[in-house]
Formats: C-alpha cells, sequence, structure tokens
C-alpha cells in the first residue's frame, strides 16, 4: 500500500509567499530573495511529508501565482500582447499576465480571471488564438523536480492534463474551436515528459478535474487520445491520472479503458464510484487505485473507521500492493496547520479536536495506512483518538442544540412565502415609500479608510475602548448619511463601517461559527481568506445589525435599507460540517438570517438587502444536480426573506453572476428589487432578466465599482437608456455595481453625484 497527496499548499504557514510576492511586486526585494523564499517553501513542504511517510509526494504543486498560469508558460501559451516581455525575465513576463503591466514602455491589461471548478479559488484563463502555436517555454516543471532529486527525494510532478488546460481556456477569436489545438499542445507535453524520464521520473500526476463535468463525446475521445499517445510514446511512464470534486459519471466507461497506472478517485464528495469501479466489467484488476478519503476541502478529522472500511473492501478486490491512500483533492484548499491555533479564545479546545489541517492530514494518511496494514498496533492511539473525537461530535452540547433543530424540522410553506404577490406588495409598498421614478441608492458599503479599518483592529486589541469605538464609528455613519442626502440619494445605507468581511461579521455573531488564527486559504495569487468553521447548529442570540441601522435610519427621514448577507452566500464562503447535509445547514441560517429582518422591521427599517452574489458558484458541476440544489437554495433564501408584511421592500443583490441559465431561481427568489452587477458588460448580463420578463424591480449596476475611473453623466446616461430601452421604467432602480468599500472617499463622491445627476435627467424626461 502507498501513501500520496495531490497538492500542497504553497502560501506558506506564514503567509510567507504572500508577504515576498507583494515585497517584490513593490520592489521592496529583489528577485533572487522572492525565489529563495519559493524554494524554502517548497523544502518545507516536502521534507514534511517525508518525515510524516508519504510516499509520494507532489512537486510543481508549488506555484508563484496560479498552477494554470504556469501551465500557459510550460507550454508557451502566451497572449501576443506580452510579446515585448517575452525574451525578458521569465517571471516578470509571468506576473504581467496575471496583474497587468503599467510603465512608459509597455501598457497591457492582465489576463482573465476565473473560480476553479466549484471552489473560491481563481486561476488565471488560458487565452488561445486561431493560430495558437505552442513550444516548451518554462523549465519550471524540470527544475522544480530536479530540486526535490537534490533532496534526495524522488517526486510525481503533478501536470495540468491536455485536455483540462484547453477546456479551462478560452477562444480569442471566431472560427476555431479549442479542441482542435489538442494536436499542437500535445508535442510541448511529450517534450516535458521526456525530459523528465530522461531523469527516471517514475510516475507523472495528470490533473484532469474536466472529467468531473459533463463531457461530451469529442471531449471524451480527446481524453482518450491524448493518453493513449501518451502511452505509445512513454510505455514506461506510469500514469497517475486524477480527477477531483465530483464523478467521474459518464465518463468512468472512457477512464476506465485508458492505459494509465493508477487511477485517483475523489471518494469524499464521490463516495459510491468506488463500488461502481471495482464491479465494472472495464476495470481492469491490475489498475491501481489512489483513494482520495482524506477531504481536502474541508477542515474536518477523517473518520478512520469508516475510511477502513473503504480501504479494507479495495484491497480485497485489487490487492493491498494496488492501493494508495490520498488527499480527495489538492490540500490547496485547506489551512496549514492546526498546531498554529495555539489561542483558546479564538478556537475552543472541544472544537480544535475535531479538526485537522494540511500538517494534520499528512499524518491521518499515514496513519490509514498503518491502520490498513500490519502496524495496527503501532497506531492504536491514533485511531482511538480518532474514535473518541467522532463520538464526541455526534453529542457535543457546542454543536447541537434541540431548540434549532426543531425549528428547522418544523419549517412549512408558510415560511418560504410572502404574504402576497408582488403585484400586490409593489402597490403597498409604492404608496409606503413614495419614491421617485428610477429611485438612486448603493449596494451598502462605503469606503472603508486606513482609519476606519484601524479603528476596528485597534478595537478588537482592545486598545480603544468599546465607547469609543462607537462614538467614531457613529460620527463616519453619521457623515455618510449626510453626504447620500446632500447629493440626493433616494434610498441611504449606513456604510457597513462596522463590518470587517460581509461573511466574517455574521459568522461572529451567531452560533455555530468558529475561527481560526492562521487558517489561511488562497483565493487567488497573493490573496488569502480565512473562511469561518462553521461547526454547530447555527442560531442567532441577539440582534447583530439593529443597533448600526435604526441608528442610520434615526439620523433622516429618508428610508435607510437594512444590509444583511444571505444564507447561501454564508453558507458558500464557510468550511461548512459534514455531519449534516448542507441544505439543512443552510436552512437553520436562513432562520436566523429571517429573525434579524422581523427585527429590522420592528426598529423601524422599511427597505432590507440580503445579499446573494454566492448563489451562482454554488452550483454543482454536473447539470442533473443543479435542479436539487437551486431549489433548497432559492427556499432558503425565501425562508429569510418572508417573515416581514407586504410594505416591507426586500432586496437582494448579485454580482460577479452570469445569470442565463439560473434566471429562473432567481426570479423565484421573489425578491421586491434585485441590483446587479451589469457595467462591465454594457448592460450584457441584463439580457437574462429582460428575455425572461424577470417581472420584478430590477436594478442593473451603471457603474464598475473595480476601478477609481469616476463615470461621466453621460456614461451613466448611455448605460440607463440601455435599460429603459428593455425593462417597464416603473422597476429601473439606479445604482452601483457593487458596494464601494475598497474605493476611496473622493472618487465615490463624484461618481455618484453623476449618478443622481444621470437618473434625474432620466426623470424629467419622462
Ligand atoms: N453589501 C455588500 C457591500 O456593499 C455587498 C458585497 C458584495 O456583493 N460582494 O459591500
Ligand atoms: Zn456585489
Amino acid at each position: 500500500m502507498k501513501t500520496t497527496i495531490l497538492g500542497y499548499p504553497r502560501i506558506g504557514s506564514q503567509r510567507e509567499l504572500k508577504k515576498a510576492n507583494e515585497a517584490y511586486w513593490a520592489g521592496k526585494i529583489s528577485q533572487k530573495e522572492l525565489l529563495k523564499v519559493g524554494s524554502h517553501i517548497r523544502k518545507e513542504n516536502w521534507l514534511l511529508q517525508k518525515n510524516t511517510g508519504i510516499d509520494y509526494m507532489p512537486s510543481n504543486d508549488f506555484s508563484f501565482y496560479d498552477q494554470v498560469l504556469d501551465t500557459c508558460l510550460s507550454v508557451g501559451c502566451i497572449p501576443k500582447r506580452y510579446n515585448k516581455l517575452k525574451h525578458e525575465n521569465q517571471l516578470d513576463l509571468y506576473f504581467a499576465m496575471a496583474r497587468g503591466i503599467q510603465n512608459e514602455d509597455i501598457d497591457c491589461t492582465a489576463m482573465e480571471m476565473t473560480k476553479w471548478f466549484d471552489t473560491n479559488y481563481h486561476y488565471i484563463v488560458p487565452e488561445f488564438e486561431r493560430e495558437q502555436n505552442f513550444e516548451f517555454f518554462s523549465s519550471k516543471i524540470i527544475d522544480e523536480y530536479k530540486e526535490a532529486l537534490e533532496l534526495g527525494i524522488k517526486t510525481k510532478p503533478v501536470l495540468i492534463g491536455p485536455v483540462t488546460f484547453l477546456l479551462l481556456g478560452k477562444e480569442k477569436e471566431a472560427g476555431f474551436h479549442k479542441l482542435s489545438l489538442l494536436d499542437k499542445l500535445l508535442p510541448v507535453y511529450f517534450e516535458i515528459i521526456s525530459r523528465l524520464t530522461s531523469l527516471d521520473v517514475e510516475y507523472i500526476q495528470f490533473d484532469e478535474p474536466c472529467l468531473a463535468l459533463d463531457l461530451n463525446e469529442q471531449e471524451r475521445l480527446a481524453i482518450k487520445s491524448s493518453y493513449e499517445k501518451i502511452n505509445t510514446k512513454f510505455p514506461n511512464l506510469k500514469i497517475f491520472l486524477a480527477n477531483y470534486f465530483d464523478c467521474y459519471g459518464d465518463n468512468l466507461d472512457t477512464v476506465l479503458q485508458l492505459p494509465i497506472n493508477t487511477l485517483h478517485l475523489d471518494l469524499v464528495r464521490c463516495q459510491l464510484q468506488l463500488n461502481d469501479i471495482l464491479e465494472s466489467k472495464n476495470f481492469n484488476l491490475t489498475t491501481k487505485l489512489s483513494l482520495g478519503l482524506v477531504d481536502g476541502r474541508n477542515i474536518w478529522k477523517n473518520n478512520f473507521d469508516d475510511s477502513l472500511q473503504t480501504i479494507e473492501l479495495a484491497v480485497s478486490k485489487i490487492g493491498e500492493e494496488n492501493v494508495w491512500i490520498s488527499t480527495s483533492c489538492s490540500l490547496l484548499h485547506c489551512p496549514y496547520d492546526l498546531d498554529l491555533e495555539t489561542n483558546e479564545t479564538n478556537l475552543d479546545p472541544e472544537i480544535k479536536q475535531w479538526l485537522a489541517f494540511s500538517k494534520q492530514k499528512l499524518q491521518e494518511i499515514r496513519t490509514l495506512k498503518g491502520l490498513a496494514s500490519s502496524n495496527y498496533n503501532e497506531f492504536q492511539n491514533e485511531f482511538k483518538e480518532n474514535k473518541q473525537a467522532h463520538a464526541n461530535r455526534k453529542t457535543s452540547l457546542l454543536i447541537h442544540s434541540t431548540h434549532v433543530k426543531s425549528r428547522v424540522l418544523a419549517l412549512n410553506d408558510s415560511y418560504s412565502q410572502r404574504k402576497s404577490t408582488f403585484k400586490n406588495r409593489q402597490t403597498k409598498q409604492k404608496s409606503a415609500l413614495n419614491l421617485p421614478l428610477f429611485p438612486t441608492t448603493t449596494i451598502g458599503s462605503f469606503p472603508q479608510t486606513k482609519e476606519v479599518r484601524s479603528w476596528r483592529s485597534k478595537f478588537k486589541k482592545g486598545i480603544l475602548s468599546p465607547s469609543k469605538y462607537d462614538s467614531l464609528i457613529a460620527k463616519e455613519t453619521k457623515e455618510s448619511i449626510r453626504f447620500q442626502e446632500e447629493i440626493g440619494i433616494d434610498v441611504l445605507v449606513h456604510g457597513e463601517f462596522e463590518r470587517n468581511d460581509m461573511v466574517e461579521y455574521f459568522g461572529e455573531r451567531l452560533n455555530g461559527f468558529a475561527f481560526s488564527s492562521f487558517g489561511w486559504v488562497q483565493s487567488y495569487g497573493s490573496r488569502c481568506v480565512k473562511p469561518p468553521i462553521l461547526f454547530g447548529d447555527v442560531s442567532r442570540e441577539s440582534a447583530m445589525t439593529v443597533k448600526w441601522s435604526a441608528y442610520a435610519q434615526s439620523l433622516t427621514d429618508l428610508p435607510v435599507k437594512g444590509m444583511l448577507t444571505g444564507p447561501v452566500t454564508i453558507l458558500q464562503w464557510s468550511f461548512v460540517r459534514n455531519d449534516q447535509p448542507r441544505q439543512i445547514t443552510c436552512n437553520q441560517i436562513a432562520l436566523a438570517i429571517r429573525d434579524e429582518v422581523v427585527d429590522l422591521e420592528n426598529n423601524g427599517i422599511k427597505i432590507i438587502q440580503i445579499d446573494e452574489p454566492a448563489i451562482r458558484e454554488g452550483l454543482p458541476l454536473r447539470k442533473e444536480a443543479w435542479k436539487t440544489y437551486l431549489d433548497w437554495a432559492v427556499k432558503a433564501f425565501r425562508i429569510s426573506a418572508s417573515g416581514v408584511k407586504d410594505e416591507t421592500q426586500i432586496h437582494t443583490h448579485m454580482c460577479y453572476s452570469e445569470f442565463n441559465d439560473i434566471i429562473n431561481s432567481i426570479a423565484a427568489m421573489d425578491a421586491d428589487v434585485i441590483t446587479i452587477e451589469t457595467s462591465r458588460s454594457e448592460m450584457e448580463l441584463l439580457e437574462a432578466f429582460v428575455n425572461f420578463k424577470y417581472p420584478n424591480e430590477i436594478g442593473p449596476g451603471v457603474y464598475d465599482i473595480h476601478s477609481p475611473r469616476v463615470p461621466s453623466v453621460q456614461e451613466i446616461e448611455h448605460l440607463l437608456l440601455k435599460a429603459k430601452n428593455v425593462l417597464p421604467k416603473e422597476h429601473i432602480w439606479v445604482n452601483p455595481d457593487c458596494g464601494l468599500k475598497t474605493r476611496n472617499w473622493p472618487e465615490t463622491k463624484t461618481a455618484l453625484e453623476n449618478m443622481v445627476k444621470a437618473a434625474k435627467q432620466q426623470r424629467e424626461l419622462v
């Protein structure tokens, strides 16, 4: 039996790589110093795995920015706009592609970035042109393999497979299909493989997570022919084929016929496929199976009892020598090391005993191998401790609340139903709120200046007293209200100055959430996030937002919108529990948010926005599973929104999304008003709503908040006219694309003034 992992986090246990990258970009350290940090991280990772007893360690899982961008460089897939940099320093070219570059000599936009499957990790999207050529360009894979050899470690280099690489990219010109580039791409893969085999490489790990998606016949053929060709050229190479995040599904028959040595299975996401494979008549009993038992996407301890049963099943059919134990996917999506969490005020020891971060997961793999093979006795203590932790988790009072559970059980349709239809609500709201045509509003947050952030951090450290902190936030809130009144916004916001992050803020105030101190995971490039740990039944101790919303409302006669994060987004951006279905957890959050919505209403708030920017990214990878997800996600939103009277107007907000294929679910959310990001696409994203004849009110974003550029009145009017042409005018709201927390005040002020002017001019024209 062998052990392996698919990849290890690379940002550094103290986020060294983040810091070094940012210092390098700011010109504060030399490239040599940056490279040193990289090689130090790789070395630490390998030695840790080696000392833990991992048999096949990955290499090339390290990246200075992103593994897909690394692959672009490996195969020379470099968009023409960077040609000037192509023969300069390779790392600088690499960062220019990732981040864009602007100086006297060159002005190039960055490559596009998008989410890696259903994770919160973002990869750089490869760009292809009709006459695309590939060449062996960066020797990173070879270099890192050699680097490990020098440490006495023979690694299993990781490569993104050719088909997944092509499918992840985008045609930048019309007239060809990206898969047609395969014949040009494969020779470069051959060259990489040949360089590696000449260094005596035994295994190469090809990641083909596209096998977790619905593939068509042509795409499956591409998989088949790629690996047949690789095998023909390199008959002695042992191919380790990895798919993760979902089952092989309909792609299984194709996969079982491939000439590969080891097939990896994500048994966390798709437990049943092991049986399917072992029973399949196409399964060649000499193929090794890598059992991805240890969850690479979540932070819970592995359940040794369950895993051992699975291992036993595999061993009984194919023999110990053909079984590998591994992580479900790369550990990239897990934090580094639970041992760093020494601060008991943050992470209760009772909770900590249920968790395993990357370093602990290595140990779990080692222990599972020990328990499943001859050294059973040596690992008895670990086994016992594991059983105890799981037993404790089943009954812990920290987790289980009968009150919360029975509330969820008692949910019925009346909870997810507003009292009247939208049309009736709209009439009542129009007379209750008395807003002009094309009402103006913003999405919630105002600039989080250095001072605002410093108040929060000083308050957290105890340097600022609660009363001093409150008075500072109150002053900032008041100024924002006055500003909005002055420039003539119709529906105001309080500004969210008291909030660190739209999920963390609520997590910190809800039962059932815990926070680590060092649980960082890479989101993209040097950006890391520290997702809350949703460990228990969720409930609300007391009001979470009423204080600041009610305070803001007390300052003005205009309506101030209450501002909440929706249940699906809170779920999606946390590490969620694996001891109950996501849907139940989501309903628990929905009920807590519902209580808050009702509280806001009782405290005089007439408009409440429930943000759901993450609804779309929660979609399962396979279409057949979409409906189930969308049904419960929409329902959870409706539970959160439906506790109020007809006159209270519910808004929702979504961004970074395409809406076409989920528009009926968005409509089914039945928010009175939805605000969306549309300006960057020149209102293209609005089409889905128009074609669908979206029945409720809608605020298509009229300016891009990701850029410091201030839009002119004319530009905004131009977008507004576009909206007016396709939507009933009584349904149109005027607002920016998203919250303004990343902007500064001067540009925000001018931009919003222009926005109000544009709306007023349109009003006069009616
Ligand atoms: N209300 C949040 C804000 O304005 C919404 C953020 C988001 O959609 N990502 O910041
Ligand atoms: Zn947004």
